[in-house]
């Protein structure tokens, strides 16, 4: 059984969710599927499918306009919320602290957060990978986790880029943040692979070890895109 969960950024309507919802409800698959949406979408209701928020607020509830808390995710019926994704650390400032006090609050609602880490393409480039890559699990993840939470690895020069990084390469991540995850008493914690993954590339990214599924942004908007990837996996 892997985790395949659909980043749909800023794209949708509750129609189309409706219908990829629709679509994927009679597909047959032992693998758990969710679809992170804009709040907008969050009242979409699914047997099978499970939603989720892109972010939550790192504060309880007040004067934050236009910020929406995980008590209202929670609310909406959803069950997970990403946190830390690249384009929420590059646009919004987001920074492993601030991810940190937002899985807080995902956790103490009862959510389960999608807890991104990643390196930049200058970071690679410094050579700084595992660094990024370590500090970002030890660093975003809260201190007393007792209920699931979920990582997911993507390098942040490939998302969106059509760029994977080599099979070497995930797997060396992977195994890093597993270690990582141990040492943290997380052992077991599952940890998905996302940037760029498509249904000609799921199966060979959810072979490598340590890699429990994938999180999937451009290709999770349709079905006729996401359903290879669901099914490339038993
Ligand atoms: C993402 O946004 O999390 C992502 C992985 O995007 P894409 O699959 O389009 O690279």
């Amino acid at each position: 059984m892997k985790i395949i969960a659909g980043n749909w950024k800023m794209n949708g309507t509750c129609a189309s969710l409706e219908s990829v919802v629709h679509d994927l409800s009679s597909v047959e698959t032992n693998n758990r599927i969710i679809l992170c949406v804009p709040y907008t979408m969050l009242g979409v209701k699914s047997d099978k499918i499970a939603i989720g928020a892109q972010d939550v607020s790192a504060h309880t509830h007040g004067a934050y306009t236009g910020e929406v808390s995980a008590s209202m995710v929670a609310d909406m019926g959803a069950k997970y919320t990403i946190i830390g994704h690249s384009e929420c650390r590059q646009y919004h400032g987001d920074t492993n602290d601030t991810v940190r006090a937002k899985a807080e609050q995902a956790l103490a609602n009862g959510l389960i957060p999608i807890i991104c880490v990643g390196e930049t393409m200058d970071e690679k480039q410094a050579g700084k990978t595992m660094e990024i890559i370590e500090s970002g699990v030890r660093e975003s993840i809260p201190s007393d986790v007792n209920s699931d939470i979920i990582v997911a690895y993507e390098p942040r020069w490939a998302i969106g880029a059509g760029l994977t990084p080599t099979s070497d390469e995930i797997a060396a991540a992977h195994t890093l943040i597993a270690n990582t995850l141990t040492d943290m008493g997380l052992s077991g914690t599952p940890v998905l692979y996302g940037a760029s993954v498509k249904g000609s590339n799921a199966a060979e990214i959810m072979s490598i070890p340590n890699v429990d599924g994938v999180l999937v942004g451009g290709a999770s908007l349709k079905s006729d895109d996401f359903i290879p990837i669901i099914t490339s996996v038993k």
